[in-house]
């Protein structure tokens, strides 16, 4: 297995090379490190060749790796879905969340913001494949879900974020990501300031890229397979 930071120098070639291929300004598209599962020594390791951002998916996993890390100056994701009864440990430990799929979420995540930290920047999750069994809001309650958003003090909604339903062909791969930058483009429109595609994962990161994405999230492809 090759170490962390040549796999971590490989994605970020790849990245600089969908960008190139389909028109999009280098540097445009950023690199999220999934690390859920992986040990705080992968992450360190990441860190020490210049990740900056990570993505952690369990609430208490990522909170204590954020403990422990807290003199690395890095940045936290949450990715994963988002109870209620763990708002509060969110809105305290990490700097992003992708993962909002309803008001009442994105209310406590506001009211339990500790004053002393910046507003926690979000993204609206969008079920933009429609599968029944994946979290995201439906597209068609998407444009409530945002509006009302932002009249929350504590929180900033940056944009959004999908998972779409896996699909080999290329071509096909791009469609979800083409609804979804839609949908920014639509909200946009609609007056509100947002600047982010969360979409693309290891496996379609070049459709995600052609489609607008502005951040993407690689797990696997850096840190190997995951422990469990
Ligand atoms: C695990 C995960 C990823 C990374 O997946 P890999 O296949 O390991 O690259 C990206 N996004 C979300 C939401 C995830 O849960």
């Amino acid at each position: 297995m090759e170490p962390i930071a040549e796999r971590l120098a490989k994605v970020r070639a790849e990245i600089r090379e969908a960008e190139d291929r389909h028109g999009r300004s280098p540097g445009s598209v950023g690199l999220l490190a999934v690390s859920k599962t992986q040990p705080v020594a992968a992450i360190r390791a990441a860190a020490a060749a210049g990740q900056a951002a990570f993505g952690e998916n369990y609430v208490d996993e990522g909170a204590a790796k954020i403990r422990e890390l807290a003199d690395a100056g890095l940045n936290w994701h949450f990715i994963g879905p988002l109870q209620a009864n763990k708002t509060r440990t969110v809105a305290e430990a990490f700097d992003f969340v992708h993962t909002i799929d309803r008001l009442k979420i994105a209310r406590r995540l506001s009211a339990q913001r500790p004053e002393h930290l910046p507003p926690l920047e979000c993204c609206i999750q969008v079920n933009i494949s429609g599968e029944a069994s994946k979290s995201g809001v439906a597209p068609e309650a998407l444009a409530d879900l945002a509006h009302a958003m932002t009249a929350l003090p504590r929180i900033r909604l940056r944009g959004l974020m999908a998972i779409p339903a896996p699909d080999r062909e290329f071509s096909a791969q791009r469609r979800p990501h083409a609804r979804l930058r839609q949908r920014l483009a639509e909200l946009q429109g609609a007056g509100l300031a947002l600047d982010t595609l969360s979409m693309g994962m290891s496996a379609d990161l070049e459709a995600a890229i052609a489609e607008g994405a502005t951040l993407v999230r690689v797990g696997t492809a850096i840190f190997g397979s995951r422990q469990t």
